[in-house]
């Protein structure tokens, strides 16, 4: 068998050179071929130097160099793009999931003969509560949107087989949300519970402005339903309104004082259906902003250079 490992790194000059030496430990014990490959997401640190320096001696080591930061995604799918492997395992540089744990899933994967075994945490050290709450809110609510379920408290940490690989390498969209992808796709997928450990060093490389990014591409491109929300909410207000429009012509027939004295309402109204109207446009851009993104089709990353290959 031929284990290929699949590690997206920005900025991780810290922690990349105890990663190797942690994954390149627990690897070896399993007797098989191998291969690591390093993806640097155009770090501006000394990371792809650090990588360079460690491809010079151990030609086990492979890295993808891409021109610029193409974000976790897509330095990710260049990995799966590129790997040999017959499986391939898909991990984080800063080993917040544990190397010692891969051995395990292989076991796994081979006894319950699946084609994806999937890390589900089951606890997370070194979180802030926000990040804690924010995921969790997150992952319920996508599972409650989406026209395929999740499993829950689930990253990009698993195994996948080749049947996977090759299937997710003939995928022709633009935007991946891997995780969601693989589970979409069907076959056997099994969980395998960890703890998830702090990070090495280093601080973490998706902020929120980032986390929100993939959040809002889970959605959109798993889900219809925020359609018909808008719709709702467009009914919804079309209701008030008539109802409003019914209350002003009792107010006049029976002469109840309303009418005139209502600049307050006629605000509210405004604002409220304003709203409205600027969610939903929203909504709507946001999937003709995703058609855009498609028809462009430019490709989801550009590879500079490729070392050991
Ligand atoms: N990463 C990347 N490109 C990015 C952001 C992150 O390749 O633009 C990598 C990062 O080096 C790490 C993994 O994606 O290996 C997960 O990132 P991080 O640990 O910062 O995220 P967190 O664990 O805090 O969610
Ligand atoms: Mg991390």
């Amino acid at each position: 068998m031929h284990i290929s490992i699949i590690i997206p790194c920005y900025n991780e000059e810290l922690v990349i050179l105890e990663t190797y030496k942690k994954l390149t430990d627990e690897i070896k014990k399993l007797n098989e071929k191998y291969e690591l490959i390093f993806i640097n997401d155009g770090s501006n640190d000394s990371t792809l130097s650090i990588l360079k320096e460690i491809a010079t001696k151990d030609n086990l080591v492979k890295i993808i160099n891409l021109s610029r930061n193409f974000g976790h995604q897509n330095a990710v799918t260049a990995g799966i793009n590129n790997c040999n492997g017959d499986i391939a395992v898909i991990i984080d540089a800063d080993l917040q999931d544990p190397p010692s744990a891969i051995p395990l899933m292989i076991e796994k994967m081979q006894s319950e003969s699946a084609n994806v075994v999937y890390g589900v945490r089951k606890d997370r050290e070194g979180e802030t509560w926000i990040k804690l709450l924010t995921a969790k809110i997150f992952y319920r609510l996508l599972n409650k949107l989406s026209d395929v379920s999740f499993p829950l408290d689930t990253g990009d940490f698993r195994i996948i087989d080749r049947s996977v690989i090759n299937q997710f390498n003939s995928l022709k969209e633009k935007n991946k949300y891997i995780r969601g992808l693989i589970s979409w796709m069907g076959y056997k997928q099994i969980p395998f519970y960890y703890s998830r450990q702090a990070r090495f060093a280093g601080e973490t490389k998706y902020p929120f402005k980032k986390m929100l990014k993939l959040a809002l591409t889970s959605i959109f491109y798993f889900s219809k339903k925020p359609l018909d929300i808008a719709i709702s909410l467009g009914i919804i207000s079309v209701s008030i309104g008539l109802i409003y429009v019914l209350w002003v012509f009792i107010s006049i027939i029976f002469s109840l004082g309303h009418v005139v004295t209502g600049w307050t309402s006629t605000i509210v109204i405004i604002v409220f259906f304003g709203g409205i109207q600027l969610l939903t446009t929203g909504i709507l851009g946001k999937y003709i902003g995703n058609l855009f993104d498609e028809a462009k089709n430019r490709p989801e990353y550009i590879i500079e250079n490729k070392i050991n290959f």
